[in-house]
């Protein structure tokens, strides 16, 4: 049987036994897959440096369709993730943040083009300087927005009257920012300024939307680890770490 070819993102990979290592794989073509590299740890590997996370490959897997477990056959470099996390410890954290969060988001042999593409596009800002935290809050806000996540900046999610303009109020109970009629929300609010960059985010490429102010930073990290955990029922490992190496430089 010939092997399904697709265009894929390296996400992780953990070892198989004494010579091997599972990839797992975010395909353009069907979505996440986990595939055995066969001597992919061995001195004279042929996968050498192409299984790094978020590398851009192009992949030969083998095995039926909608299998558990497929063979990696070939696999060619098309983009190196290295030199983007080559210009610095923050890089290289934020690449391993991002590839647990595509990870966790990912459903398995499910296409999703337009959440490759936006992979595609943060590891290229990434490569080219842009702030690599003003890119955490970019991917989270489109991942969450793409898997129907995010609520309306727009709408109160109570009456679906539109929002006044200015700061939004979130209500946990309601999933989404409600109007003052229908409050008092539980919170936490976003400022205007959160929500003014939270706009620029969804209607600017990765490259483009710039860092915003600390607080708006903050504010919303904290807002999207909350919808985040809420929607994963748990905090992705990366964060713990990055938390852990912001203490230990301070
Ligand atoms: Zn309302």
């Amino acid at each position: 049987m010939p092997p399904i070819s697709s265009d894929a993102l390296v996400l992780r990979s953990y070892k198989l036994g004494e010579t091997s290592k599972v990839v797992v794989l975010l395909t353009r073509e069907r979505g996440k897959v986990r595939a055995v590299a066969k001597g992919a740890r061995g001195r004279r590997s042929r996968y050498q440096s192409a299984l790094e996370p978020l590398s851009e490959v192009r992949v030969g897997l083998y095995g039926r369709q909608g299998a558990e477990l497929y063979r990696l056959g070939e696999c060619e470099l098309l983009r190196s993730a290295f030199p983007a996390g080559a210009r610095g410890l923050d890089e290289a954290m934020a690449l391993s943040y991002f590839a647990e969060l595509l990870d966790a988001f990912a459903q398995e042999g499910e296409a999703e083009d337009a959440v490759y593409r936006l992979a595609l596009a943060v590891v290229d800002a990434v490569e080219k300087g842009s702030s690599v935290t003003a890119l955490a809050r970019y991917l989270e806000a489109w991942l969450l927005r793409l898997h129907g996540l995010y609520p309306s900046l727009d709408h109160c999610a109570a009456c679906e009257k539109e929002l006044p303009a200015g700061e939004v109020d979130y209500h946990g109970p309601a999933h989404g920012f409600v109007c003052p009629s229908c409050g008092p929300a539980s919170g936490p609010g976003l400022t205007a300024a959160t929500r003014g960059y939270l706009r620029r985010i969804f209607g600017l490429a990765p490259a483009a939307v710039g860092a915003s102010g600390e607080g708006e930073s903050a504010s919303l990290e904290s807002f999207h680890r909350d919808l985040i955990r809420r929607h994963l029922e748990r905090d992705l490992r990366s964060i713990r770490v990055l938390r852990d190496v912001a203490r230990e430089v301070r």
